[in-house]
């Protein structure tokens, strides 16, 4: 433990030196250092260098889903580093797991997603589907269609296309020069889709995108009907329809796409995330076989969109493993009975606490809202969600906080192995944590 003390203050004085950490708080760092150092995941759980170990409640970045610590991954993962640690996809070459993991996924996807082309993560799989959205256009003669329309509370990436779709205003400003024919509709209202292709005109519009279950804008499940009225206006205005699965797929709703729970299907799909549950980075879009078609007959010379680990075989013969994991311990159907025991607990919860407001889930992942006033919804001044994350944390809980526009949320997504007894753990934890905050609040 003392050695470990030493061995944490050492890292930690080389990390605020030199370690520019993503998405993180430059001051907080260099005033606190990292809080976890980790060492070791298993299963639901995370350890760091000094000696704690915590239910990682959002499964790492909401990817983790087959949990921390399986051999069989690393197994195949070495086996594949071995005999070809990488290929090129490029022209004429190609390999065995990329091959596969593209026909598997062809099996699985919703409506007639066929085929795939892989990146190594959500903002590139965004920025491809943008890319590859637009080139589809100026194939079929109607180069106009640039524009791509994205909801104001959305998280698409940080590449530049990435950040320039996502509606989430703070991640926008970071930077001072966006990409042009970005355009923002009101989450969850079709006629304000209806609106903006009216304003903009229906012949500029190349796509239209949207999560399934809006993740790091704070975990806002669509109303019913809503996808069904979004396919329909993109059908009406030959506009393309693209879901950002990056969070929800792979079983996380408890269905194998989040799309799939609205039986409507998308023209592209963009993945990543709990396609390797983080094992290795990979990501990709899939493409309808109507798209396809369009791209062999009528693409001339080569598509200049290609990313020197497109189809890495290490990082296919890891997502092929953990889809075969994900089917053979039917952990989808498992996010969604554990779903229903995570929501039971958040209602429990906001039934004792006079702090929480609206509490939501659709199969493993979920939401609490801390509010002043559980009737009129009125927020405190300043959020809470960030100190329940802490008082959570020193108890063996690990989530995240969302107060972007507003909000004051406390977001959820462990891993989709979670067994009843952990779900009870986690609920427990979290109520202490809701208590120590609210007892100083009210
Ligand atoms: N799209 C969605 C819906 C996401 O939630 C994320 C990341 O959280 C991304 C895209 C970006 O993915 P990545 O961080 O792998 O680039």
């Amino acid at each position: 433990m003392m050695d470990n003390q030493k061995s944490y203050e050492q890292l930690a004085e080389l990390d605020k030196k030199h370690f520019l950490h993503p998405t993180t708080s430059i001051k907080q760092q260099q005033a606190s250092g990292p809080d976890f150092i980790l060492t070791k995941g298993e299963g639901v759980r995370l350890y760091d260098l000094k000696g704690r170990s915590a239910i990682d409640g959002l499964s790492s970045l909401w990817n983790v889903n087959i949990g921390h610590g399986r051999e069989e991954i690393a197994q195949v993962a070495f086996e594949q580093m071995k005999t070809l640690g990488y290929s090129s996809c490029f022209a004429t070459f190609s390999n065995e797991p990329a091959i596969k993991l593209a026909a598997k996924l062809a099996e699985i996807a919703p409506g007639n997603l066929t085929a795939t082309f892989f990146t190594s993560g959500g903002s590139e799989s965004n920025d491809s589907a943008y890319k590859l959205a637009r080139h589809y256009w100026i194939l079929k003669g109607q180069p106009k269609r640039k524009k791509i329309i994205s909801r104001s509370q959305s998280y698409h990436g940080v590449a530049m296309g990435a950040t320039s779709a996502t509606g989430l205003k703070p991640f926008r400003d970071f930077t001072n020069s966006l990409a042009p024919d970005f355009h923002y509709v009101d989450h969850f209202s079709p006629q304000a889709l209806r609106d903006k292709i009216q304003e903009e005109g229906p012949e500029t519009i190349a796509a239209y995108i949207a999560e399934p279950v809006q993740g790091a804008g704070g975990v806002h499940i669509a109303p019913d009907g809503y996808f069904k009225e979004i396919r329909s206006i993109c059908d009406e205005f030959g506009i393309l329809f693209i879901t950002d699965e990056v969070i929800t797929a792979f079983g996380r709703t408890g269905t194998y796409f989040g799309i799939d729970h609205y039986d409507v299907a998308p023209d592209m799909m963009c993945f990543a995330k709990g396609i390797t549950s983080g094992y290795a980075q990979l990501g990709g879009v899939m493409i309808s076989e109507t798209m396809h078609k369009d791209f062999i007959e009528l693409s001339e010379g080569t598509l200049l969109h290609g990313y020197t680990y497109s189809g890495h075989p290490m990082a296919c013969a890891v997502a092929l493993k953990n889809l075969e994991i994900l089917e053979r311990e039917n952990l989808i159907d498992n996010a969604r009975v554990m779903g229903e025991e995570l929501l039971k607990g958040f209602k429990q919860i906001q039934s004792e606490r006079s702090i929480v407001g609206d509490v939501r889930a659709l199969g493993l992942i979920g939401a609490v809202e801390l509010v002043k006033s559980k009737y009129t919804n009125e927020r405190f001044p300043e959020p809470l969600a960030p100190k329940v994350l802490a008082e959570a944390a020193k108890r063996g809980l690990i989530m995240r906080s969302v107060v972007f526009d507003n909000q004051d949320t406390l977001v959820f997504a462990p891993p989709l192995i979670i067994n009843k007894q952990e779900i009870g753990e986690l609920i427990q934890i979290l109520d202490e944590a809701i208590e120590a905050v609210e007892s100083k609040a009210v």
